[in-house]
């Protein structure tokens, strides 16, 4: 396996908490390389200690102020340092991305464009006066005479925002929440997954250099048990968090006694219509795209692949062919496509979905098993089945592995109803060259987010992003994603 870049900063062993870098409560931890299942690094790990010194921080912070109070534009200027510095250590943040997820250069490349498109978009929104005129109103009053009057709405930070962040992303994720619940006037706790620590320092080292004041920034690593108290703790306002549907129903739960405002970004089973008259080249890469891409370890990735019945066995050949020739290995390797899953029992997942679809009738077209001469690392076949039915277990529940489900449709109704027959609701995406009617269907499914002619990841800068159902809660990206760090105020008047 090709080496990791030898100037990368590998090793952290302090944990950033009210401003000051401090040693982890919990000891430290080996970083294990997906792709050599070798140490690479080293983070500290965070305690319930930690963190009661991060809560009682951003607290004081948000309630002494000056953060809360300061004007928008020096929050905005300083998110916009931040993001300067985030530019200059590209290759850092890279290096570490590719070390701790095993995903090649262009899909870290890509999970950096996305996160520049949505900080400029943050960075502008947090500038905009957030004060709304509503219109001016006539009123019938008591006495027979009638009132006129106006009123506002404006927007006021939530306070103290706990931000919990999964291994897939942890870089990309952990700014697309800090940035705009800072910028907004909150200020914040972080934690990334355990997988993936180190992309996480390194925000706290960027932010370090802000010298914002003490407490509006804080990171705590650590697992569940620190999840847990960052949920429900009483001094936290809102908890935003991005992980499975199964633990965001837990984060639910621990916070439901405080009454605090939950932000869920969780999993998917996306759906990728392709209709007859899609153009077969662009079907084959969104379908290519949908669960190749990251070894399947994205959110929406359209995994769910319905496809018209007369052009089916059409396309799962070129998908077959398509998929069959891209390079599975080491990341570092450019002519790699897909690195490893992030750990032995994510693939040790993968391989019981892939039993569970055979003994379910699905047609194993291509893949199913751990590639040859991939000894070390967490490999995993593209793996295409065909003939699978939508209410099976492969076709209703999400692998977060590189598993592709076909399931055949013989009208648009049809597919309207097999995509919307989901527990999820996050992405989605139709191939047709009859746009008004790609357009008309996707009006009518219930996911938060649909591509037309592409697969996921050809992203509008204000598109926000966020799922219906077991998918989430509220919205991330955009202007949208921005406000969901703020409570809406107003404010009535009469006039004169
Ligand atoms: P996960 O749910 O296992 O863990 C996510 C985070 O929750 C980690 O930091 C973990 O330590 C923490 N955690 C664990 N138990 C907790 C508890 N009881 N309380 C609070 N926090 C707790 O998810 P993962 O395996 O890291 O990531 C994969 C999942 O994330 C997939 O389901 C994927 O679809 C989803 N995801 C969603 C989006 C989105 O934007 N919708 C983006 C990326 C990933």
């Amino acid at each position: 396996m090709t080496s990791t870049p030898s100037a990368l900063k590998t090793s952290y062993n302090q944990l950033f908490i009210n401003g000051r870098w401090q040693t982890g409560s919990a000891g430290q931890e080996d970083v294990i390389s997906p792709s050599t299942e070798k140490t690479v690094g080293s983070a500290p790990v965070g305690g319930i200690a930690d963190l009661e010194q991060a809560l009682a921080a951003a607290r004081t912070a948000f309630d002494r102020g000056p953060w809360a109070d300061e004007s928008r534009d020096t929050r905005a200027n300083l998110m916009q340092r931040l993001f300067d510095r985030i530019i200059r250590r590209r290759e850092e943040a890279l290096g570490l991305m590719q070390l701790e997820m095993g995903f090649t250069r262009m899909q870290c490349d890509m999970q950096l464009e996305l996160l520049f498109t949505q900080m400029t978009k943050f960075i502008e929104v947090a500038r905009k006066d957030p004060l709304k005129s509503l219109k001016m109103i006539t009123a019938p009053q008591p006495d027979g005479t009638r009132s006129f009057g106006g009123a506002v709405t404006t927007r006021d930070p939530i306070g103290v925002v706990s931000a919990i962040t999964p291994y897939n992303s942890g870089f990309l994720l952990g700014l697309m929440k800090a940035v705009p619940a800072m910028a907004a006037g909150n200020t914040v706790v972080l934690k990334p997954s355990p997988f993936t620590p180190l992309q996480t320092m390194l925000i706290a080292e960027l932010v370090a250099e802000l010298d914002l004041p003490p407490g509006v920034f804080n990171i705590v690593t650590g697992g569940p048990d620190v999840g847990q108290m960052m949920s429900s703790d009483p001094r936290v306002d809102m908890v935003t968090f991005t992980g499975s549907d199964a633990v965001g129903a837990q984060v639910m739960a621990q916070a439901s006694p405080t009454l605090k405002k939950v932000h869920l970004e969780l999993g998917g089973k996306s759906p990728l219509i392709i209709r007859q008259d899609a153009d077969m080249e662009k079907a084959v890469m969104a379908g290519l795209f949908g669960f190749v891409f990251q070894a399947g370890q994205g959110c929406s990735m359209t995994t769910r692949m319905l496809v018209d019945n007369r052009v089916r066995a059409d396309f799962v050949a070129a998908l077959v062919s398509t998929v069959g020739a891209l390079k599975v290995g080491d990341p570092y390797d450019p002519q790699t496509f897909m690195g490893p899953l992030i750990r032995e029992a994510a693939r040790a997942r993968t391989e019981d979905f892939c039993r569970r679809a055979l003994d379910e009738g699905a047609s194993l077209m291509l893949g199913g098993k751990r590639p040859a001469g991939l000894d070390k690392g967490f490999f995993f076949e593209p793996t295409i089945f065909d003939n699978v039915t939508n209410d099976s277990y492969l076709g209703q529940r999400e692998v977060f592995g590189p598993i592709a489900a076909v399931i055949g449709f013989d009208s648009d109704a049809e597919a309207i109803r097999l995509a919307n027959e989901s527990d999820y609701g996050l992405g989605g995406a139709i191939i047709s060259s009859d746009r008004g009617t790609a357009f008309e269907m996707a009006l009518k499914m219930r996911t938060g987010q649909i591509q037309i002619n592409m697969g996921p990841g050809g992203f509008h800068p204000d598109m926000p992003f966020g799922g219906y159902k077991r998918s989430g809660l509220g919205r991330e990206w955009g202007e949208e994603g921005f406000n969901e760090y703020t409570e809406l105020k107003s404010i009535g008047f009469p006039a004169g």
